[in-house]
């Protein structure tokens, strides 16, 4: 299930697009305002963002900037009203994927969302992904950091991807259960973090730094270890 956050403070507007997609399968989280947006990014992650421009502690498109700054991946769509038509530049050069127009129809925002959801599946023909010295190339499923192979089992695979997905963002065992295994958590067993030891075995162990942190009570963070 897709999971998005609407970053919208008017309320009419926001239960609007809320109902639409929870009726079309996906699962929506409501920021009011930029501040909450902050705090729930940082709590969860997003499939996709849809940020509208005129917020009340800030403007929509600042907010996008500080997202890019460190989430590069999860696909933004900026909602501008009419007479705010030099914001969608603006909003495109902050880093946003694709905007649309105030007023809209549903099916509108749900063409534009499905579309973004699929070309940042395919990756648009990048296939390499590079954090630190390591990179993984998604087309070949192979690893390799500091220029040499790491051969990875498929699990491992999709574990890393997902980290390299989500640099610098805490992941919580629930998450990784959901993506890697699309399975509900368990908080019985300890298999993520069995897989995550062996990923980083294979990342770490005969390499300078570490890269995938343990955050107590929270989860993993694929990070520099000096940052
Ligand atoms: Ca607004």
């Amino acid at each position: 299930m897709n999971h998005i956050c609407l970053i919208e403070d008017e309320q009419k507007v926001a239960a609007f697009i809320c109902k639409g997609l929870e009726e079309h399968g996906y699962k929506v989280k409501t920021a009011g305002d930029g501040v909450s947006a902050q705090i729930f990014l940082k709590q969860e992650q997003f499939d996709l963002l849809i940020l509208d421009v005129m917020l009340p502690d800030t403007n929509g498109i600042e907010l996008c900037r500080q997202i890019r700054q460190t989430d590069a991946n999860t696909p933004i769509l900026m909602l501008t009203a009419l007479n705010q038509v030099h914001d969608k530049v603006l909003g495109l050069k902050a880093g946003a994927d694709d905007y649309l127009v105030k007023p809209f129809h549903f099916s509108e925002l749900l063409a534009r969302i499905e579309a973004l959801l699929r070309r940042n599946k395919s990756n648009e023909g990048n296939h390499q992904m590079v954090f630190d010295d390591l990179k993984l190339d998604t087309w070949s499923k192979t690893a390799e950091r500091d220029g040499r192979q790491i051969t990875l089992t498929a699990k491992e695979y999709t574990l890393l991807e997902l980290f390299m997905q989500n640099p610098n963002k805490i992941l919580s065992r629930e998450y990784i259960a959901e993506k890697v295994w699309e399975i509900d958590f368990d908080t019985g067993t300890n298999f993520i973090d069995v897989y995550v030891n062996y990923l980083r075995k294979k990342i770490e162990k005969d390499f300078k730094s570490k890269l995938i942190h343990t955050v107590i009570g929270m989860g993993y963070i694929l990070k520099q270890a000096n940052k």
